[in-house]
């Protein structure tokens, strides 16, 4: 590492270039997607790879996903491309979606943990594009956060947590979607989703018909990195039903996605995180990981967080709930 102080680059066609140079000689970038902040490296070269293992303090266990800048690049990286998976890729890339697909000799095992797939997707975020064509190579970019922490949707929240690790980040402003891709792996006899996110499991099943999803703890046996706990703040944060069960002795914060009027609240909850007060799952979801850390930041003992419906986006921001909430 050069230096230990990070910029935040807002100037974007020179600092792009400066990044994807920094790429292709081996080093670490955060930048901008669509879902959340990347610790993008070059993801054919094995030392590169490590060091977002390093900087992120990532087990290895954890497999990363190839951020591609084009369709065409994925017949370099998987030796096959079943007919439903190039479905998604034709209907949703660029977007945020991640197919699992058999990988090529040329993808190092460190990128998949050792495991006969890969995970690739094409992210639709104009800066991560450029960036990816630029590097010329495949970009492996899991969320530019400390492993297991709330993921990044700000330069800000990159800067608080890396600043002092990596060597540029680019601000691209707040993420549009704010949640992590969907992963769907073609693995199995059947697809089966991996990783509920951007893109809604009925628009996955509209395009190609039913797939498995696995019940949360399931997921765990299908993907590495999605059995610990993840997405943690420090405070604790717990899941529940209705607002009259939260326990009355605790300064507490409430995240929900309903609109409440604070004077029917407990006293006791003495700050409130609405992610859209009219209810929209995709306006929540762009907010999620921000209201996670204010109110982690807040002061508060306990988070409480109040599920969202189960439909569209609401599984993904659900799923991120359910696993804030799991003790380490
Ligand atoms: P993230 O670090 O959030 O970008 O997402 C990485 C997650 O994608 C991992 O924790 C796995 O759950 C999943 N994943 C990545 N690569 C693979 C792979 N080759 N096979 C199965 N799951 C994968
Ligand atoms: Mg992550």
């Amino acid at each position: 590492m050069k230096n230990n102080i990070a910029t935040i680059m807002i100037n974007h066609n020179e600092q792009i270039q400066k990044a994807a140079d920094i790429i292709r000689n081996g080093g670490a970038v955060a930048f901008p997607t669509e879902t959340v902040y990347g610790l993008g490296a070059n993801g054919l070269n094995e030392k590169a790879a490590a060091r977002i293992f390093e900087i992120k303090k990532r087990p290895f266990f954890d497999p990363l996903i190839l951020h591609i800048g084009g369709k065409e690049w994925t017949g370099e990286l998987a030796i096959d491309v079943p007919a439903p998976a190039q479905k998604l890729i034709d209907r949703f890339w660029p977007g945020p979606l991640t197919v699992v697909l058999p990988k090529k000799s040329a993808v190092p095992d460190i990128i998949t943990s050792g495991l006969p797939g890969v995970a690739i997707r094409m992210p639709s975020n104009d800066i991560a594009l450029q960036l990816i064509a630029l590097a010329g190579v495949p970009v492996a970019a899991p969320s530019a956060n400390l492993f297991g922490a709330v993921s990044p949707t700000t330069a800000e929240h990159v800067r608080e947590q890396l600043g002092a690790n990596v060597e540029m980040i680019i601000d691209g402003g707040m993420c549009t979607v704010g949640v992590e891709s969907t992963i769907v792996s073609f693995m199995t006899d059947a697809p089966m989703l991996l990783r509920p996110g951007g893109i809604t499991i009925e628009e996955i099943e509209e395009a190609i018909g039913e797939i498995i999803i696995p019940k949360h703890d399931e997921f765990v046996n299908q993907s590495p990195g999605r059995n610990d706990s993840h997405y943690a703040t420090k405070t604790p944060l717990f899941l529940v039903d209705d607002v009259d069960s939260i326990d009355k002795n605790v300064n507490a914060g409430l995240l929900t996605a309903a609109l409440i009027n604070p004077k029917t609240l407990s006293p006791n909850i003495t700050k409130i995180e609405c992610l859209s007060t009219t209810g929209d799952l995709r306006e929540a979801a762009c907010n999620l990981f921000a209201a996670m850390r204010r109110l982690d930041a807040s002061g508060v003992d306990m988070i409480a967080a109040l599920p969202v419906p189960d439909t569209g986006l609401g599984a993904a921001i659900n799923d991120r709930l359910y696993r804030a909430s799991r003790k380490r």
